[in-house]
């Protein structure tokens, strides 16, 4: 448990110094990055928000933290993608228990617990949640990446993302791969570099992978002059790229479809 106030300590000073002011948001969605202890943080932050003694005290425990522990406190829900969305049946029965007051007479609170799942039916759904919030309800979304989330519901949500781990390095090889991506309306696009890199389909895969992970950390950092909204679109532009690789769609094809389209988001 130290580990994530240690690992994580801007972001609990952050719900601490909410909690403190008495000044907690309806909704908040946690950008983790893939931050692995990402349970733990969230059953931390449960018990701050629901135990009053954990604020004096990181390390008190009682009935109420363990039953957050052990995920059995009455008045949080949990939602998990129910196949490869979330669906709009989930919130709709969700609403349904929240009705009943809270079995502790104290907050009661949703956990999303991957906010990109959710598809266009069941965030419409959720948002009746979000704009028009009831006194002692709060949503807690998490997200690797809030640009995965529908705008309607992230715009709704105070974003606190965690830090960043340390372990995941930048390699250089990947980081060459993206300059040639994003910065090849340049006139020495170096094809052969590129093709030297990425030789085939299957290294195609997963260096782009690692490539858009990449490129996902530079959204809100100064990369080749490019803005945020340039970023976003070349993202999703290698999203689709890999998304088709996946099938045996003609590599090369793919690779040139990608460079132009990236030229067209880069040359605006
Ligand atoms: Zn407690």
């Amino acid at each position: 448990m130290e580990d994530v106030f240690k690992e994580q300590q801007i972001f609990f000073d952050f719900i601490i110094n909410e909690l403190k002011n008495k000044k907690i948001s309806h909704a908040y969605l946690i950008e983790t990055y893939d931050y692995d202890n990402i349970d733990n943080l969230v059953t931390e932050l449960l018990k701050f928000l629901l135990c009053s003694d954990k604020l004096n005290d990181y390390s008190h425990e009682c009935k109420i933290c363990h039953l957050i522990d052990k995920k059995e406190y009455p008045d949080i829900k949990y939602i998990r993608p129910d196949g490869s969305s979330i669906k709009k049946e989930q919130l709709l029965s969700l609403m349904d228990e929240f009705k009943n007051k809270s079995m502790y007479n104290n907050k009661q609170i949703y956990v999303i617990e991957d906010a990109t799942k959710l598809n266009q039916s069941s965030a419409n759904t959720m948002l009746k949640f979000l704009e028009e919030p009831e006194e002692n309800i709060i949503a807690i979304l998490i997200a690797n990446n809030r640009y995965k989330v529908i705008d309607t519901i992230l715009s709704r949500c105070q974003v606190i993302s965690l830090q960043k781990n340390d372990k995941c390095e930048e390699s250089e090889e990947i980081n060459e791969l993206l300059n040639i991506i994003c910065d090849n309306n340049k006139n020495f696009l170096d094809l052969d570099k590129l093709m030297e890199i990425i030789p085939d389909r299957l290294n195609a895969l997963d260096k782009l992978k690692q490539a858009e992970k990449l490129l996902f950390n530079r959204i809100n950092n100064k990369y080749l002059n490019l803005t945020s909204a340039q970023i976003i679109s070349i993202i999703s532009i290698i999203e689709t790229v890999i998304e088709r690789l996946e099938f045996n769609v003609n590599y090369k094809l793919m690779i040139d479809y990608m460079l132009i389209s990236v030229l067209e988001v880069t040359k605006q």
